[in-house]
């Protein structure tokens, strides 16, 4: 089981990031945000994903006026995402934002800082503090020493802390970013060393999904499992269902995350395979579909490794020649041919 390191408590609307609240998932949304329907619609899917917070670019002053519009029409809190512009800032958190995004590189002036913190106390809103290491001059060229660039970020990430904490301003969730997985690990820990308030974790540009999802599961997951990090989000291009849906296999795998639907456990195959695995495990999968229950089930290619593999399983089917053994909790239930294995494991899951 994972210790998680105890963080500050910080409130984003009707969520908590950090102390003992479990890790929050969170997107972002990718369509224009004057386009107020379809960015709501966006907002809903994710949130029937699995986020809890969903952030939102408003990068100009028409952005802001939607933002003020889509918050009363969806039941999650909204992150304003600003850069360069402390004016947008200030008009996000007057717009209902439960959360600002600032980044360090792109808004340093101080006294638009205190402007945005005195604005952020009086209408109660958390601000994440995110360092990317893009945004850093010093760290463009290719070759800083990793310990180097940590350092850098680390100081990015000092000065801005002391700016909101000499106003007592303790609501911050602090980011550090790279696209590179042990960067992202090395400043991370360090961040946890040295400052008790939450962690998001996430990798920059991380790619299309399917090459964002290993970098982001590493990045992520060693963290994780190391106790690091309240809040994640996953980066990858296209739409941001899918970064949710890898964000919550990252916790699931950790047991961070309660499973609410099956989990498919699929023998890799080999030459003693009875039957085509593949074949059967998408039809098993496509049954398991329409079942709400967090049941492990397993299709597993014969019968000399198969039982034994998946003893831990509620449900499974471990296939011989035009037929399958079904198995109730590592219990040998019934044997069917082949046409029958998906009626039999769905009478059998009704059962549990
Ligand atoms: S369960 Fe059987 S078919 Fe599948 S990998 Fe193991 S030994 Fe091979």
């Amino acid at each position: 089981m994972i210790r998680r390191k105890k963080t500050k408590s910080v409130k984003v609307g009707h969520v908590i990031i950090g102390s003992s609240a479990p890790v929050v998932i969170q997107s972002m949304t990718k369509v224009p945000t004057v386009e107020i329907d379809r960015c709501v619609r966006q907002v809903n899917r994710l949130v029937r994903a699995g986020c809890r917070l969903v952030r939102i670019a408003v990068p100009t002053r028409a952005d802001t006026a939607a933002f003020a519009k889509i918050v009363p029409k969806v039941n999650v809190p909204l992150i304003a995402d600003v850069h360069f512009s402390p004016e947008r800032a200030i008009e996000a958190i007057e717009a209902g934002a439960a959360k600002l995004r600032l980044n360090p590189g792109n808004i340093k002036n101080p006294k638009s800082i205190l402007r945005i913190i005195d604005a952020a106390k009086i209408h109660n809103t958390a601000v994440r503090i995110g360092v990317n290491e893009a945004s850093i001059r010093d760290l463009k060229k290719q070759d800083v020493p990793i310990k180097k660039r940590t350092a850098l970020m680390l100081m990015e990430m000092k000065k801005y802390v002391r700016l909101f904490e000499k106003s007592n301003f303790d609501q911050l969730v602090l980011s550090a970013k790279s696209s590179d997985v042990s960067r992202t690990i090395e400043i991370n820990r360090k961040i946890a060393e040295t400052f008790d308030y939450p962690i998001h974790l996430g990798l920059t540009h991380a790619g299309l999904p399917e090459d964002a999802q290993i970098p982001s599961a590493v990045a992520l997951g060693t963290l994780l499992a190391e106790g690091i990090g309240d809040t994640i989000r996953v980066s990858a291009a296209g739409n941001p269902v899918i970064e949710t849906q890898i964000a919550k296999q990252i916790l699931i795998a950790l047991g961070l995350y309660k499973r609410t639907k099956p989990e498919l456990i699929v023998c890799p195959t080999c030459a003693r395979a009875q039957i085509d695995i593949t074949r059967l495990a998408k039809q098993v999968e496509k049954a398991l579909l329409s079942i709400d229950k967090a049941v492990r089930v397993a299709v597993m290619g014969c019968v000399v490794n198969g039982p034994g593999e998946a003893a831990d399983a509620d449900l499974a089917v471990c296939a011989a020649k035009n037929k399958g053994y079904i198995y109730r909790k590592g219990r040998k239930i019934s044997t069917v041919p082949e046409s029958k294995i998906i009626p039999a494991l769905m009478k059998e899951l009704k059962k549990l």
